[in-house]
């Protein structure tokens, strides 16, 4: 058995309390709408979740991953789509804090720390799935900006995020050996859209969106890790994730 430490027991009691009380009564109208609801965001900025990964000097408790699961499970108790809602915030901070630059951490978590700002995790294509290591969206580097196009698509957030931890092939060999990691702002990306948000069966209150991006320019400090190191991140990030 699993020995927790009483912070995690703390932390584990206070979201299920909030989950019960607060998210419960929210969860069935998220669902019936298909989209999540904009009352629950607020509640896990509220109460300081979004932010739960982040180093102590950012508002954060760097919470590890057996925290996380243990907030996941008892949001999951009453919403799965809140779970699923809170979840890629903590696994793009975590990615970040292990693999980006200091610069890109300082701006990342800076804004993160506002306490309300989602993140995305962004590997699948239309056409590559399990066959992650052939992703065809490209950034070409000029200048100071990768020129970034194509499409995602299952984007958990993608319509909702702040930051999306963005998967492409910047070419530096073949398959695995040719991706990158790009951390890429919504609200300063030109060239970048919101497509389709699937219509799911389920976890309805949860957006999986498209993200288009057709000549969009993310700047090279942006870059997480080293060009073409993006496999290593995505196995690494993704086997915590699991
Ligand atoms: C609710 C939800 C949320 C998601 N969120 C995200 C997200 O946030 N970010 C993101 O990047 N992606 C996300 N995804 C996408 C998810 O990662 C993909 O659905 C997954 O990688 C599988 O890809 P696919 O759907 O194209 O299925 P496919 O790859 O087409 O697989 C279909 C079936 O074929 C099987 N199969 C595939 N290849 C082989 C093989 N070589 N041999 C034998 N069997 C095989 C698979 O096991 C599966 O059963 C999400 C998906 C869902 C449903």
């Amino acid at each position: 058995m699993m020995d927790f430490t009483d912070e995690q027991r703390m932390i584990q009691e206070m979201v299920g309390k909030l989950s019960r009380e607060k998210i419960a009564p929210l969860a069935k109208e998220a669902d019936v709408s298909g989209r999540p609801s904009p009352e629950i965001l607020r509640i896990l900025a509220e109460n300081d979740l979004f932010k739960m990964a982040l180093p102590e000097e950012y508002g954060g408790i760097k919470a590890d991953y057996t925290t996380i699961a243990l907030v996941v499970e008892e949001m999951a108790k009453v919403d799965a789509s809140t779970s699923m809602t809170f979840f890629p915030t903590q696994a793009v901070i975590k990615i970040l804090d292990r693999w980006g630059s200091e610069r890109l951490k300082r701006h990342f978590f800076s804004k993160m720390s506002e306490g309300d700002k989602v993140c995305a995790f962004s590997m699948t294509e239309p056409n590559y799935g399990s066959n992650a290591s052939s992703i065809q969206t490209s950034a070409i580097l000029e200048g100071g900006y990768f020129r970034v196009n194509g499409t995602k698509c299952f984007v958990t957030n993608g319509g909702i995020a702040h930051f999306i931890l963005l998967f492409v092939r910047t070419g530096e060999g073949e398959k695995e050996k040719g991706i990158s990691a790009l951390l890429v702002e919504s609200g300063n990306t030109p060239g970048l859209s919101v497509g389709k948000q699937e219509d799911k069966l389920g976890l309805r209150g949860s957006d999986l969106s498209e993200l288009i991006f057709e000549d969009a320019r993310v700047p090279k400090e942006n870059l997480i890790g080293r060009a073409g190191g993006g496999w290593d991140i995505f196995l690494d990030g993704g086997s915590d994730m699991r």
